[in-house]
């Protein structure tokens, strides 16, 4: 019996990128699987659902999932999980950036016994140094920060066996983190290198606001360890405090009393800036305690021709 792959894409505003990337598919997919091909529309505001509802993929219609307005990426990506039904799932960007060509070397992988192959982007030559290096010191911050050694450049281009994608639809989280959740699961876990083309046309989706956003996501939905920057930055004040308090003291019997109003303003500043960051870091898990407890669905179909 043949096996079944299910293949995963979300598509937002990417019309002019359906018929390339069906093509790379047709090429690049071993015919020796039967394929699922599952195009998920995050509320995309062009005709990319048109486009997705005419195109055949091996002579099959392909199926589609469409959501009710955007509801992001990962959301995406888990409602395409939620209805797949292949002994594997594929999941890859619509633009044609996680090249195609990989897909024989994930099922050859897969076929060997790993649970999970992910890939990794190598670093890109091309890109300004700075851009290079905020990411390092990003990926840094985010593997302390959560705890997981979250690899730079890991992308949301990876093949999951059946048996972790049955747990992975389990998980009910606003926003899921997959990169970090997945990692967290464990299991057989394999790396493949790659270089990154170019978008193929239109532009990305994450601009530096929602990037950010991502980031903070990330972050805050795997550890409390942000939550311990409180203790420490408060410790700190305290002890500075503790020091400047006799000094001031000392000041005020010795009578130069008057000057000092600038001292007093930074103070105020300093520790009120701090007590904002700290009350904001505090004000996202609550959030997702709020976000959590309404229990809303993850995101809202609108149409679509799968079953399940
Ligand atoms: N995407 C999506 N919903 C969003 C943003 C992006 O489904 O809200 C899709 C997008 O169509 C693409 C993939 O997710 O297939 C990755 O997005 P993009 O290429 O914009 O991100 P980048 O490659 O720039 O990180
Ligand atoms: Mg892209």
């Amino acid at each position: 019996m043949e096996k079944k792959i299910s293949i995963i894409i979300p598509v937002y505003n990417e019309a002019s990128n359906i018929q390339p990337m069906l093509d790379a598919l047709e090429r690049f997919v071993p015919v020796n699987y039967r394929v699922e091909l599952i195009y998920v529309d995050d509320g995309s505001t062009d005709n990319t659902l048109e486009m997705v509802r005419h195109i055949f993929f091996r002579n099959q219609q392909v199926h589609y999932i469409s959501f009710s307005r955007n509801f992001g990426h990962q959301n995406a990506l888990k409602a395409g999980m939620d209805k797949a039904t292949g002994d594997c799932v594929i999941t890859l960007d619509g633009d044609l950036q996680h090249p195609p060509e990989l897909i024989p070397v994930m099922l050859s992988k897969w076929e060997e016994g790993y649970d999970v192959v992910y890939t990794r982007r190598r670093e890109d030559k091309r890109l300004p140094f700075s851009k290079r290096y905020t990411s390092k010191r990003f990926y840094g911050i985010m593997q302390y920060m959560s705890g997981l050694n979250i690899e730079p450049g890991i992308a949301d281009y990876r093949l999951i066996d059946r048996q972790v994608v049955d747990i992975l639809v389990q998980f009910r989280e606003p926003d899921p983190f997959l990169r970090g959740i997945i990692k967290w699961m464990g299991f057989k876990q394999y790396a493949i290198d790659y270089n990154a083309h170019e978008r193929l046309s239109g532009v990305t989706k994450y601009s530096t606001k929602k990037m950010l956003k991502f980031a903070l996501q990330g972050i805050t939905s795997f550890s409390v360890r942000p939550l311990y920057l409180s203790i420490i930055l408060g410790s700190i004040s305290t002890i500075l405090s503790l020091i400047y308090i006799p000094y001031v003291i000392w000041h005020a019997c010795m009578g130069y009393a008057v000057p000092g109003w600038a001292s007093t303003i930074i103070t105020i500043m300093f520790f009120g800036g701090l007590q904002m960051l700290l009350l904001g870091i505090i004000g996202i898990y609550i959030g997702k305690i709020f976000i959590q407890t309404k229990r809303r669905p993850e995101y809202i179909i609108r149409t679509t021709n799968m079953e399940k």
